[in-house]
């Protein structure tokens, strides 16, 4: 009866202060759990993502409290004579707006509000030991997923850099870190999903259930339907990690040793590296970034001090090695075998130990710092790019040691992977390569007198490194994609442009999911529109 009042007063704040689009009955007959808000502070989280680069405010937000709950939202949106849209939204963490709809409501993914229940199954995450799996909420942080299955002794095997993003977040378009030349991407590491479809059809999908919309769904930018839950395979977890860094002023041997140890994927565990990333070092200064917390602000290390062959550009390979008691011995000798394949500038090498969860949530205490000095909620003109291994020396000239200039306003990763560990069925694109790297541009933008780290020229210079790309002819593909287009669209998808839009006809006629993706326009009528 509460929930009924209060849906009804969020309805009636609807009417009077946004103009709902769709008849107010139709809201009011969802019988949900979960709550309707139009709460200042809800509707301004929903707004705003962490690109801060666009303001779209919904017309509602939706706190589920079930997937039975996202079901009754999205059978009432698709079957809604007016129509509205329905945006997943996990941690906002996106750029340019993709989980943001203004003609529709959001589903807040995460939070605590919801009881996290899903197709009549008990409350998640819950993890199965003996199998080696966990079964999440969609909307869970992976941070909460990596607490809740440490407590067996388990660990899901791919990551990405930073925890606090959500599970139906990174499934939708990779989940890619250090991890991934070895075990690919998170979504070539999920065993089956429980997906709401766009036309609220609740339905289980894998490998051997509902396998097109299991693929569809995996690196599908939250086109065809919500996950509501997600089951993960792990590993037993390592208790520590002994995490490396050297540096090389040659772009070419950095790189020669890169495709090195991700070529080792097949060895034993006790012959590769965990993990392999890099970045590149164009700013005068200290090497150390936000991004993590290597070197001790007591011991800061000055590039000046290694010679940088003139260019002013560094590069730094980053490797781990998880270990735990049983390993312990054997370590050093196993770390040295390695690094002596390596062509890094010799006195170049730092070695750091610590938790394994702690190399895991090592960007979040930068976070903290950066919030203090309120340098986290700033516009962040980020580009992630995929460059096909074949022009990755293109890349550098003409970028790292070209466009970018001295300034580069944030971190800049660099790091290969091995493209048999991405299952070419799902929904995600890739450089038609057996290596390509990824190359992360993750800048800040501030107000101050230096233009260089303004959001006008940190754009502006994005633009200039595509177009410089489209003219060299190096065939990239964004991550994390962001067109406006839908020839740019096309563009991006290629060849899977077609069974893309067939799946989307399948699973979401009329458009009604992610509409901040920019790909298809909300269509109320039974054909699928384009912006
Ligand atoms: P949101 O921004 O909330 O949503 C993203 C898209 O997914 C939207 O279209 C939304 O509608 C859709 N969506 C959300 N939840 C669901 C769901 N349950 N079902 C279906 N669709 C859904 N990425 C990496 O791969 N590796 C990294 O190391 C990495 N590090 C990052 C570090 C930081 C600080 C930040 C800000 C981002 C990083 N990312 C990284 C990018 C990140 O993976 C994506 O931005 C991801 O979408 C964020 O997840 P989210 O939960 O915030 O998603």
């Amino acid at each position: 009866m509460a929930t009924k009042l209060l849906l009804t007063f969020a309805i009636y704040q609807l009417i009077v202060t946004v103009g709902l689009t769709v008849e107010p009955t139709e809201l009011l007959r969802l019988g949900v759990d979960g709550q309707l808000s139009v709460d200042p502070s809800d509707m301004e989280k929903a707004s705003l993502d962490f690109g801060m680069m666009s303001r779209v405010e919904p017309l509602a937000v939706f706190h589920p409290a079930s997937a039975e709950d996202i079901s009754k939202l999205v059978k009432a949106a698709y079957g809604s004579v007016r129509g509205f849209t329905v945006s997943a939204r996990g941690h906002g963490h996106s750029i340019n707006g993709q989980a943001q709809t203004s003609k529709g409501v959001v589903v807040e993914m995460s939070g605590s509000r919801g009881r996290r229940l899903g197709f009549g199954k008990p409350a998640l995450p819950r993890v199965f030991e003996e199998e080696r799996y966990v079964d999440v909420w969609g909307g869970e942080l992976w941070i909460d997923v990596l607490r809740s299955t440490l407590e067996h002794g388990l660990a899901p095997k791919s990551w990405t850099d930073y925890l606090y993003l959500s599970v139906g977040g990174t499934l939708s378009n990779a989940g890619i870190s250090g991890q991934a030349f070895n075990h690919g991407p998170q979504i070539s590491n999920v065993y089956e999903l429980d997906v709401v479809t766009g036309k609220g059809e609740p339905l289980t999908c894998s490998e051997e259930q509902n396998t097109e919309l299991f693929h569809a769904v995996l690196g599908g930018l939250g086109q065809f339907g919500i996950i509501t839950r997600a089951r993960i395979p792990l590993e037993p977890a390592p208790q520590r990690v002994r995490w490396i860094r050297a540096l090389y002023s040659n772009f070419s041997a950095f790189t020669k040793d890169q495709e090195l140890l991700i070529s080792l994927h097949g060895r034993p565990a006790s012959q590769k590296f965990d993990y392999v990333e890099g970045f590149v070092i164009v700013d005068d200064g200290l090497i150390n970034n936000w991004r993590s917390s290597f070197f001790s602000p007591r011991n800061p290390v000055k590039i000046t001090s290694f010679n940088a062959n003139g260019t002013g550009v560094l590069y730094c390979l980053e490797v781990t090695k998880n270990y735990d008691e049983s390993t312990a011995n054997t370590i050093d000798q196993e770390i040295e075998a390695l690094l002596e394949k390596l062509d890094f500038i010799p006195t170049s090498v730092f070695t750091t130990d610590l938790p394994y969860v702690d190399f895991l949530d090592r960007v979040h205490k930068n976070e903290v710092k950066l919030r203090s000095k309120g340098l986290w909620d700033v516009p962040h003109p980020w580009l992630n790019l995929f460059v096909p291994g074949s022009r990755i020396a293109d890349f550098d000239k003409g970028v790292f040691k070209g466009i970018l200039g001295k300034k580069t306003s944030g971190p800049i990763l660099i790091y290969p992977m091995n493209k048999d560990k991405w299952d070419h069925r799902t929904s995600v694109v890739t450089p038609d390569e057996d290596v390509f790297y990824l190359v992360a541009f993750l800048r800040s933008a501030l107000d101050t007198s230096d233009e260089t780290q303004t959001l006008d020229y940190l754009t502006h210079q994005n633009r200039q490194i595509l177009r410089f790309c489209d003219d060299a002819g190096i065939r990239l593909k964004q991550y994390l994609p962001h067109h406006t287009t839908q020839a740019e669209w096309a563009d991006h998808f290629g060849d899977k442009w077609a069974p893309f839009l067939q799946r989307k006809m399948e699973f979401d006629p009329r458009s009604i999911l992610a509409t901040g993706q920019l790909i298809f326009k909300p269509s109320f009528t039974t054909s699928v529109a384009s912006w």
